[in-house]
């Protein structure tokens, strides 16, 4: 895999080799699901459709430095296809594990689709994750899923109502609460009630809060805002942000 032993010249080298974790990509989707028509161009590769393109852009995050990697939900299919495709890299004879590159996946419910309501996920949810009540699961599944999202609120498109964008950020608030995972989070033009929401849960007790890129667009703005936004939601939320 990607860790080495420690080499004492390493630090000091002016191109030491830096590691890269990819918090936030949509491979599923753009992988599997959303190229219905092409066929794997390797005989036998049947288990990982579109098995060539994946291996290509698992072999570029490789060589650009990615040693790990977490393939976001956004409805209750491409958040089964995040956990398929994590599951899959997660074998020894992936194209991954042979790029020396380790993948997870998260379940959310994205505020484009809030529509559909946060109870399309729930059989995604009894299937991979633990009762948080103390009920049973695999620890193989533990390990695939761990995180809740992308949720969160998008007022720039509003594909969604807003109250139900809000409803649904918050129920998949308290599931990542209630299984103790982190939350990712796509807020686009909504970061008061984004910040409003997140304190009135007390996700401050969460394992972490990531917030994940919309557009380029949305970074620059992002980028822009984050100083005062991000100090004030670090006062309110506690150390959880990331
Ligand atoms: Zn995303």
């Amino acid at each position: 895999m990607s860790s080495t032993p420690a080499d004492p010249d390493h630090r000091a080298h002016p191109d030491a080799v830096v590691e890269w974790f990819d918090s936030h990509c949509h491979l599923q989707t753009e992988y599997l699901a959303g190229d219905q028509g092409k066929e794997p161009d390797q005989p036998g590769a049947h288990a990982e459709p579109h098995a060539s393109r994946l291996a290509g852009a698992i072999a570029r995050a490789s060589e650009a430095g990615v040693t790990r990697m977490v393939c976001v939900g956004t409805d209750a299919a491409t958040s089964a296809e995040a956990v398929e495709l994590a599951r899959a890299m997660a074998r020894a004879d992936s194209v991954a594990t042979a790029e020396g590159i380790q993948m997870w996946a998260t379940i959310g419910l994205h505020p484009h689709d809030a529509i559909n309501g946060v109870l399309t996920l729930d059989s995604i949810l009894a299937a991979e994750l633990p009762d948080p009540r103390g009920g049973s699961a695999t620890d193989k599944s533990s390990t695939i899923v761990v995180g809740i999202g992308e949720c969160g609120l998008d007022y720039h498109y509003d594909h969604s109502p807003r109250d139900v964008q809000r409803a649904a950020f918050a129920a998949q608030i308290e599931l990542a609460l209630g299984h103790r995972l982190t939350l990712v989070v796509h807020t686009r033009e909504a970061w008061d009630d984004t910040i409003d929401i997140l304190a009135a849960t007390g996700v401050g007790l969460a394992p972490g809060i990531f917030f994940g890129p919309g557009s380029e667009g949305y970074l620059r703005a992002c980028v822009c805002r984050a100083p005062d936004v991000l100090s004030e939601a670090m006062g309110r939320l506690g150390p959880a942000l990331s």
